[in-house]
């Protein structure tokens, strides 16, 4: 998979591992470590957060920037964080990948100016969008001169209470037969349980993902959100090793 043309790990599944929220020096920095050790390609972790409700903690924004570069500077990990506003932009210089959220799917103006910005997208599915949709918000960042775009498959909403999202393993191969994009998947909003992320990213890689992202927190009880779904970095380390090993089985 190619994210950008430096990525080493390009033709190699790319994992994408860390906690939902910036937190702390000490949560991203111990958080990045561990996950570097257990062979993640990628550090993620939000500094700006689109939460459902006004009320709620919004992410460390400046200073969660702040705390990614020191741990990319720590690890040498590069970096992927959501943007929910493009006059946030310069902020994301050293940032190597930008997220855009489900909520923020078919923000069509976001959109736009993330093509023009040149840097790579890892393109998250909205809750209710099909195909279609997906792939036309992903042509909105192509049509300004990107090329460089990942979609991630987060899960849908759907009736089902048990799972946060009942993640979409089929839109892996529909997707990639319907345009030529490395296809994302993240078990963890998909199901928004920790005990489910192992399968569900196993699963993933069998539907032929290119790349996961999994919510890894160092300490997954007291994280400040998303800490249900989140699973330790002990854990990841066998989910990552398993799903190379699939992936290595599948792909030589
Ligand atoms: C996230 O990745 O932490 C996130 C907010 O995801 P989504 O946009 O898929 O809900
Ligand atoms: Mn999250």
């Amino acid at each position: 998979m190619k994210i950008n043309r430096n990525d080493r790990s390009a033709g190699d599944l790319v994992i994408i591992a860390g906690p939902c929220a910036v937190e702390s020096e000490k949560q991203i920095v111990e958080t990045a470590i561990r996950i570097k050790e257990a062979g993640a390609d990628y550090l993620r972790g939000g500094a700006f957060k689109p939460r459902t409700s006004p009320h709620d903690w919004q992410g460390l924004a400046a200073e969660g920037i702040r705390l990614l570069e020191k741990a990319k500077a720590e690890t040498g990990l590069r970096v992927v964080s959501e943007i929910v506003d493009i006059r946030d932009l310069d902020l994301f210089e050293n940032i190597d990948v930008l997220q855009v959220g489900a909520r923020n799917m078919q923000n069509y103006e976001l959109l736009k100016e993330l093509g023009r910005s040149g840097k790579p997208v890892l393109l998250k599915r909205g809750f209710a969008a099909t195909y279609r949709e997906f792939l036309a918000s992903a042509e909105y960042i192509l049509s300004e001169g990107n090329p460089n775009v990942v979609l991630c498959e987060r899960g849908i909403r759907t009736f089902e209470q048990y799972t946060r999202n009942t993640l979409d393993l089929a839109a892996v191969p529909a997707l990639k037969s319907l345009a030529d994009y490395p296809v994302c998947v993240d078990p963890s909003h998909g199901t928004g349980r920790s005990e489910l992320v192992g399968p569900m990213a196993l699963a993933a890689v069998a539907a032929g993902a290119d790349a996961l992202m999994i919510e890894v927190h160092n300490n997954p009880e007291q994280a400040a959100l998303d800490g249900r779904q989140s699973i330790t970095p002990d854990e990841f380390s066998i989910i990552a090793s398993k799903a190379r090993e699939l992936y290595g089985f599948l792909n030589r």
